[in-house]
C-alpha cells in the first residue's frame, strides 16, 4: 500500500498540471496587470483561467494564420504582446481577422493571453530587452510611473517591531531604488480600551490602557497592497491592527515609459546606426539628420514612441530610438540629438524571446514555441 502510494505522489508530482491563471500569474510577478495603460487590455483573451494548458506559441499578434499554426503545433494557448481584444466586440459575424480568430480559438479550445503596456512599462521588459541587445547599461524610466506607491504606516510594541518590519519587507515593502527593507521609526505611545468580546495582547477589558508603540512608516508599489496588507495582520500582535495608507505623489523608479542609458563604449553616429541596422536586422532606416556628437546616451522606447520626446531631450540622450515618429519630431530633433525610427515590429521584435525566457525560468516543463509564420507586416522596397 506504501509504494503504490509513493508511485502515485511522483506521477502526480510529474504531471504536474498548469493552468492558464498559473501562466497570467508568471507574468504577474514580473509585469503586474495594474501597470497597463488605461486604453489597454492585457491579461486573458480568451479562455476560462481553470483551463489545463500544456503548451504555449509566442508571437507579437495574433493574426489567423497565427492561430492555425498554434493548432497544428498542437499549442493550446498562444501569449501574444499586442492584445487580440482592445475594444468590445458588439457582432462576431468572422467578416474581420479579429473575429475569426475569435470564433476559431474559441472552438479548437485554444486560449490567448496577452501581454502588452505592463510589460512595456518594467525595467526589465520589452524595452530593457531591446537595450540588452543594442548593449545599453544602467537604465531607468525615461518617464518614471507616479500614483504607484503607497505609505503604510502602522503602530507595535518595540518587542514585536522587528517580526513585523521583516514581514512587511518579504511582502515587497520598503523598496527605495536599489535599497531595501527601507523604514521609519518613532517612538510614541499608543492608548485604547478593549471591549466587552475582545482577547486583548496588552491590557485589560473595560480599561484604558498606555502602551509604549513605535510608529513604522513604509513604503510599497500599489500592486502589492493585498500582500502587504496580509502580511501586516498576520504578522502584527494585535487582534485590531492600526494601520494608515497614503497615496503617495512619488515617482516609481522601477517602472514608466521607455528607458535611457549609456553605451558601454562612446560611438560616432554612423557606426551606431550600422550596427543598429545589424542588430535589429534592418534593410534601412529612417534618422534625423547627423548632429556630429559622439553617443554616450541612449534613450530608446519599442513601439511607437514619438510622445516621449520631451523627456528625452530632458534626460540629455544624444539618440532616441523608436518608431512611428512624425516628420516634425525629425525637425524638432535637428542639430539636438539623433531621431532613429527603427520600426515598430523591429523594435518589439525581441519581446517574443524575452516571453519564452520569463516563463521558462518560473514553468521549467512547460513547452514554448515561438511563431515561425508571425512575419514583419511592414515590407521595404
Ligand atoms: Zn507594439
Amino acid at each position: 500500500m506504501g509504494i503504490l502510494l509513493l508511485s502515485f505522489v511522483i506521477f502526480e508530482k510529474n504531471n504536474a498540471m498548469i493552468r492558464l491563471k498559473d501562466l497570467v500569474a508568471v507574468f504577474e510577478q514580473l509585469a503586474p496587470f495594474s501597470l497597463q495603460e488605461s486604453y489597454d487590455n492585457s491579461g486573458i483573451q480568451i479562455g476560462h483561467p481553470d483551463k489545463i494548458i500544456t503548451r504555449g506559441l509566442v508571437c507579437l499578434d495574433v493574426s489567423p494564420e497565427v492561430l492555425d499554426e498554434a493548432i497544428e503545433q498542437k499549442c493550446d494557448v498562444i501569449i501574444s504582446h499586442h492584445p487580440l481584444l482592445f475594444k468590445g466586440l458588439k457582432q462576431i459575424n468572422g467578416l474581420t481577422a479579429v473575429d475569426q480568430v475569435v470564433m476559431k480559438a474559441i472552438r479548437e479550445d485554444v486560449a490567448i493571453v496577452s501581454v502588452h503596456t505592463n510589460l512595456d512599462h518594467v525595467i526589465e521588459g520589452v524595452n530593457g530587452m531591446l537595450a540588452e541587445k543594442i548593449g545599453l547599461s544602467k537604465l531607468s524610466p525615461l518617464s518614471p510611473a507616479t500614483g504607484l506607491l503607497k505609505k503604510l504606516v502602522t503602530f507595535c510594541p518595540p518587542a514585536q517591531a522587528e517580526v513585523v518590519r521583516e514581514a512587511l519587507f518579504s511582502a515587497g515593502a520598503g523598496q527605495i531604488g536599489d535599497y531595501d527593507c527601507c523604514s521609519y521609526n518613532l517612538d510614541g505611545y499608543g492608548t485604547f480600551r478593549a471591549g466587552a468580546g475582545t482577547n486583548p495582547f496588552v491590557g485589560k477589558k473595560n480599561e484604558l490602557h498606555e502602551e509604549a508603540e513605535l510608529r513604522i512608516e513604509t513604503i510599497f508599489p500599489v500592486y502589492l497592497q493585498q500582500q502587504v496588507m496580509a502580511a501586516l495582520i498576520n504578522a502584527h500582535p494585535y487582534e485590531e491592527v492600526a494601520y494608515d495608507i497614503y497615496p503617495l505623489d512619488n515617482k516609481f523608479g522601477k517602472a514608466g515609459n521607455g528607458l535611457c542609458g549609456w553605451l558601454k563604449e562612446p560611438l560616432k553616429e554612423e557606426a551606431f546606426l550600422l550596427q543598429l541596422k545589424e542588430i535589429l536586422g534592418l534593410p534601412c532606416l529612417r534618422h534625423s539628420e547627423r548632429t556630429g556628437k559622439v553617443l554616450h546616451k541612449i534613450a530608446i522606447c519599442g513601439g511607437s514612441g514619438g510622445f516621449l520626446l520631451p523627456q528625452v531631450m530632458a534626460a540629455g540622450a544624444d539618440a532616441f530610438i523608436s518608431a512611428e515618429l512624425k516628420h516634425n519630431q525629425f525637425l524638432e530633433c535637428k542639430g539636438r540629438l539623433l531621431l532613429i525610427d527603427a520600426g515598430h515590429y523591429e523594435t518589439e521584435q525581441f519581446t517574443k524571446e524575452l516571453m519564452v525566457d520569463i516563463v521558462n525560468k518560473k514553468m521549467l516543463n512547460f513547452a514554448l514555441l515561438i511563431s515561425r509564420e508571425e512575419k514583419n507586416p511592414v515590407y521595404y522596397l
